[in-house]
C-alpha cells in the first residue's frame, strides 16, 4: 500500500501525566507528526493541568487510566465505581470528558463492565506491547511490536512511572517514538489517536 492508505495505528502512554516526561513525550510526538492517546492517573493530571492542555492541543486524546493504580480484582463493587467517578470528575474539572478507559495492568473483571457502561465508557486494550516499563532500549522496544504493526493495532508504552515500572525514567520510550512512527509510515500507516470505538481514527 502507498503511504496514508494503509490504515493507522493507536500509539498510547498510560500512568502520566509526568513532568519531566510528557514533555518529551509530546516533543518526540510533534517531531514525528504523530498524535497518540493518553490514559492518564487523574491525581497527576490535576497537578500538571498544563501537560493535560498541551496535549489536547496538539491533537492528542486524553483519556481514563485510573485514580488509584490498583487491579480492579482487588477493589470492591463500590470502590471500582468510587475510583471511576473519582477520576471523571478530576478530568471532567480540566475540560476533558473521557470516553474510553483503560483498567490498571490492563486486567478487568466483570464489574469493570458494568461501571464502564454506567459512566458511557469503552474500556480498551492493547495489541502490541513495549513493556518499557521494564528498561530496555529503544530499539528493542520497536523491535517488540514492529511484527504486530498492521492497521487497528494499540500500541501500549508508557509517559509516566507506575507502580509496575522497574526502570528510572521514561528515556528509552522518548527515543522509540522517531523510529516506531518511521516504521508504520514505511507500511502506510498513520498514528492517529484512538476514536469513541476504541479503533485508531480512520
Ligand atoms: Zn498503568
Amino acid at each position: 500500500m502507498s503511504p496514508g492508505r494503509g490504515g493507522a495505528i493507536a500509539l498510547t502512554f498510560d500512568d502520566g501525566p509526568d513532568v519531566r516526561w510528557t514533555p518529551a513525550v509530546l516533543d518526540a510526538l510533534r517531531d514525528a507528526d504523530a498524535r497518540a492517546t493518553f490514559f492518564v492517573m487523574a491525581e497527576r493530571a490535576v497537578a500538571h493541568p498544563q501537560l493535560i492542555a498541551r496535549a489536547r492541543s496538539e491533537g492528542h486524546a486524553v483519556e481514563l487510566h485510573c485514580v488509584r493504580h490498583v487491579r480492579h480484582a482487588e477493589l470492591t463493587d463500590e470502590e471500582l465505581e468510587q475510583d471511576t467517578a473519582t477520576g471523571l470528575t478530576m478530568l471532567g474539572g480540566l475540560g476533558v470528558r473521557p470516553r474510553l478507559w483503560r483498567a490498571p495492568w490492563g486486567t478487568v473483571r466483570d464489574h469493570s463492565h458494568v461501571v464502564a457502561s454506567r459512566h458511557d465508557l469503552r474500556l480498551v486494550h492493547w495489541t502490541a506491547d513495549t513493556e518499557d516499563w521494564a528498561g530496555a532500549p529503544a530499539d528493542e522496544l520497536v523491535r517488540r511490536v514492529w511484527p504486530e504493526l498492521g492497521p487497528g493495532t494499540i500500541v501500549l508504552a508508557h509517559d509516566g512511572l507506575g507502580p509496575g515500572a522497574t526502570r528510572e525514567d521514561c528515556a528509552q520510550t522518548v527515543a522509540m517514538i522517531e523510529p516506531l512512527v518511521s516504521a508504520a509510515r514505511a507500511r502506510g500507516l498513520r498514528c492517529e489517536p484512538l476514536g469513541r470505538d476504541g479503533e485508531p481514527l480512520a
